[in-house]
């Protein structure tokens, strides 16, 4: 994970650590480093202007440059920013202070929306909650039937609407009738894995908003493909306007070495990243923590 972009860090600022002294040259220098290391990785353009400019202030300070280990100083600054970037706290899932918390689920086909919908109804189970995954796309039987498959295995009822009354396959409706049962049942949570598209389009979007209006959800998350880099940057800004969102959670962040999306998605859409998927497996979801990645990149 990251690990293209981690190396190049680590290069980089085992030069400044090792230096007695520092002038604002050698910072210069090591930052033009940095850019590169950070558009490489293609964190957006913008986030690292920004975040060069943060880190130039607060290095060539004059506490960090008379101090007795400037390089130190220098790698701490870097740090700072980089956790800043990615939106400083760790941000969890709110639970409701009435149950059932209900979890709207919103992304593109082929992100790992289904699987993601899952593994953290998996992570709730675990806590002790009773979780209820509601199939909320009738256009792809598939994946109801995926739903379905994994709440199997994992021992979760999964609400599936009515095939035989063709009116219950609204997306709206299906929704609030899971609701409703988590309600009357007393579940904990439910899980809504709502139905998504190849690319964005106008309907999905209505229909997301229509869902949200008549379900009144304490998250909306989107799962974006943290292998798609800017895309998924653009997306989730595209969904947060559209839609409106509580939080990301960026899968397959296991084989993605350049990180472009995990370290500007918070900078350029203001959403929190609150988990990553790190595999297909149930159990490989990992919350986020903007400090832990920050240390994983410095090395
Ligand atoms: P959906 O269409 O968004 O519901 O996507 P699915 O949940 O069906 O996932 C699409 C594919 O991505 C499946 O093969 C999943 O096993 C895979 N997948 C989901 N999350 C991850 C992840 O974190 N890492 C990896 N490597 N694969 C994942």
């Amino acid at each position: 994970m990251l690990d293209a972009l981690s190396e190049k860090f680590e290069r980089i600022l085992k030069k400044l650590r090792g230096q007695g002294v520092l002038t604002e040259d050698n910072i210069a220098e090591a930052l033009k480093e940095v850019r590169l290391a950070l558009l490489e990785a293609d964190v957006n353009f913008k986030v690292v202007k920004d975040f060069l400019e943060r880190v130039r202030e607060k290095a060539i300070g004059q506490e960090v440059l008379k101090s007795l280990t400037p390089g130190h100083q220098v790698v701490k600054v870097v740090w700072d920013e980089l956790r800043g970037m990615m939106g400083g706290e760790r941000s969890g899932i709110s639970l409701a202070s009435r149950p059932p918390t209900i979890v709207m689920m919103v992304g593109l086909q082929g992100a790992g929306k289904t699987t993601t919908s899952g593994k953290l109804a998996r992570l709730f189970k675990s806590q002790g909650k009773r979780v209820l995954l509601v199939a909320a796309d009738p256009r792809r039987p598939a994946a109801g039937d995926q739903l379905a498959s994994l709440g199997h295995d994992l021992g979760i009822d999964v609400h599936r609407f009515d095939q035989v009354d063709a009116s219950r396959a609204d997306v709206v409706r299906i929704c609030q009738r899971g609701v409703e049962r988590a309600q009357e049942q007393g579940y904990d949570l439910v899980v809504l894995d709502t139905g998504g598209r190849l690319h964005v389009d106008d309907e999905l979007m209505a229909e997301l908003v229509a869902v949200k209006q008549a379900v009144n959800p304490h998250e909306v998350l989107l799962v974006a493909d943290a292998m798609t880099g800017q895309d998924a940057v653009n997306m989730a800004g595209q969904f947060n306007q559209q839609v409106g969102l509580t939080g990301v959670i960026l899968t397959k962040v296991e084989g993605d070495a350049r990180g472009g999306a995990v370290l500007s998605i918070r900078a350029v859409t203001g959403q929190p990243i609150k988990f990553l998927g790190m595999g297909e497996k149930l159990d490989a979801l990992e919350p986020f923590h903007p400090d832990r990645m920050a240390s994983r990149i410095l090395g």
